[in-house]
């Protein structure tokens, strides 16, 4: 019998953000990925959400390292987090390896770690773990498919992908090399990324946005234009440059994540702006508009991103008017809508043109569509198949183009978040399953805010709280002088006086039948009479349930 095989899924399955999964081998741990998600507006005060780390706290030691699929942060945003705890080496593409690298370095935890470059289509061993990396297409670069060859078969884990015939740096998921794997050694389970399943046909191309951009450039010649794309999204940014420096403009990159990516990019050769035509934000200000052009972080309207700034005339580089043209190269991850509506209005307000994805195809997806997924299954022929990273509808497409696509109806297995697949030689099944709850970053701290603070959140933004401040003399079975309102958040104050009379005598009134009545009052049950007699008060005089805090106090 072969050692068995098992995966783990930490994050990634039933939410688009904080991806992780961990594949072991005879003890060992081999990570895919660890990353973050952003908080639903109905997650108050939280700034980010990771993977519950501790299954992987309890298995420190046996940690042999973290593959990184390619560079964005719901792949890789929670390493700064995890590397607190544990220490284990980041293996993925230079690229990926240069943009994770930033944050670890940031929260001071270089030591806790040390980075393994790998290339395309490289072949090599961690512990127990023989993996291949394989190239593939994405809306960052030099993204990797995993083939993890284990003494249960191979695994495949396809990283976020697309199928992009014609891609700016002429990378293409590397098909024939997976199609090798499924001929000789055969691919016993496929991962693969859900995201767009539920989107019928092919992507666009990235290319063909290059062609859109070039258009719109001629269009506003004698305009000055701003364009904004996601930072790492180097092949936008080298398609925007292309149709800059043909129309002979200066380029100025704007936003830290901007500055900092594209300067690693051109050092690493994968961003082609001649020297000629880039130049510093400082000092373009005072050039003709039609020989500008901006490059711009902030497409998903981030509140203190250099495009809200520039929306709300609050960006200390660039005053727009009617003379400018914005170009948002991009598409509102689910979310963000509300925020880059706002950015949207500003700009109107300012009478600047705006161009987005909904008026012209200036962006497109780096997820592969049904008929990508379905090819890549048609490639791979998985034995079993278990849809990764997306939304609990995006999973449930997926496992039916793979049942379609001639995978066994019991070989496919749809996963949630702390699902394990277990791998032996009799097939492969689900184990039992591990904490995957949301662990909340709230400031510097991780992992104080649970789900009671958030409910205690939502009611004190929704509805304010009433404090009730009642003095009792047990002894004398009394309530001593009168109880004490103080609200927050709950009515204006013009409109509170009567309801906080009216709320101290019904207070008053209970309190002193409940003293009367028990022969046992304690400060907790006189509490919890406090509580009832306010809530029902408030609740019927203004149909609201605001927080209601009771302080007893005995004399
Ligand atoms: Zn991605
Ligand atoms: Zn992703």
């Amino acid at each position: 019998m072969a050692a068995q095989v098992k995966v783990t899924f930490l994050g990634g399955l039933g939410e688009i953000g904080r991806n992780c999964a961990a594949v072991e081998i005879d003890e060992r741990i081999m990570l895919i990925d660890c990353g973050l998600m952003f908080p639903d507006a109905d997650m108050l005060g939280v700034d980010l959400v990771l993977p519950d780390f501790s299954y992987l706290h309890e298995r420190a030691d046996n940690i042999e390292g973290c593959i990184v699929t390619h560079g964005h942060e719901d792949h890789m945003g929670g390493l700064s987090f995890l590397l607190r705890d544990v220490s284990f080496p980041i293996i993925g593409s230079a690229l990926t390896l240069a943009l994770a690298r930033n944050r670890i370095d940031e929260a001071g935890l270089l030591d806790k770690t040390e980075f393994i470059a790998v290339a395309d289509n490289e072949r090599r061993k961690f512990g127990p773990f023989d993996c291949e990396f394989i190239p593939v297409t994405h809306s960052v670069p030099h993204g990797f498919a995993t083939a993890f060859h284990t003494p249960q078969g191979t695994i495949m884990h396809s990283g976020d992908f697309k199928l992009d015939l014609d891609p700016v740096d002429g990378r293409r998921t590397d098909l024939a090399t997976m199609g090798a794997i499924a001929r000789t050694e055969g691919i016993r389970l496929l991962l693969s990324d859900s995201t767009n399943a539920c989107e019928h046909g092919h992507s666009r191309s990235e290319t063909t946005v290059g062609k859109v951009l070039f258009d719109l450039f001629h269009a506003n010649a004698g305009r000055r234009i701003i364009t904004a794309c996601f930072a790492s999204h180097i092949h936008r940014v080298q398609q925007i440059a292309d149709a800059a420096v043909s129309f002979d403009r200066i380029i100025a990159t704007l936003g830290r994540s901007m500055q900092n990516n594209v300067r690693i990019a051109r050092e690493m050769g994968l961003l082609n702006i001649p020297d000629s035509h880039l130049r510093d934000i400082k000092d373009v200000a005072d050039l003709p508009p039609e020989k500008v052009c901006i490059i711009s972080t902030g497409s998903q309207g981030e509140a203190m991103s250099a495009l809200s700034l520039m929306a709300a005339g609050e960006s200390r580089w660039l005053k727009l008017s009617e003379d400018d043209t914005v170009i948002l190269s991009s598409h509102p991850i689910p979310g963000n809508e509300t925020n880059v509506t706002k950015v949207l209005d500003g700009l109107a307000r300012l009478g600047v043109e705006v161009v987005h994805s909904g008026i012209e195809d200036v962006h497109a997806t780096g997820h592969a569509k049904a008929e990508e997924l379905k090819t890549l299954l048609t490639v791979t022929e998985p034995a079993w198949f278990t849809p990764v990273h997306g939304e609990y509808r995006h999973l449930l497409a997926h496992a039916k183009l793979a049942r379609n696509m001639g995978v066994a109806e019991k070989q496919v297995i749809i996963c949630e978040d702390g699902d394990q697949l277990i791998i032996d030689d009799r097939g492969i099944r689900k184990g039992a399953s591990v904490p995957a709850g949301y662990l909340y970053v709230d400031g510097s701290v991780v992992g104080d805010v649970g789900h009671g603070v958030l409910r205690d959140r939502k009611v004190l933004a929704e509805e304010g709280m009433v404090v009730v401040l009642v003095t009792i003399d047990i002894g004398n079975r009394t309530v001593v002088g009168a109880p004490e309102v103080v609200t927050r958040g709950w009515i204006q104050d013009s409109l509170a006086n009567d309801l906080i009379e009216g709320c101290i005598a019904a207070v008053h009134l209970d309190v002193t039948a409940a003293l009367e009545r028990s022969a046992h009052s304690d400060i907790e049950s006189m509490q919890k009479v406090v509580r009832s007699a306010a809530g029902r008060f408030v609740k019927k005089q203004t149909q609201r349930r605001p927080m209601i805090i009771p302080i007893v106090i005995e004399t």
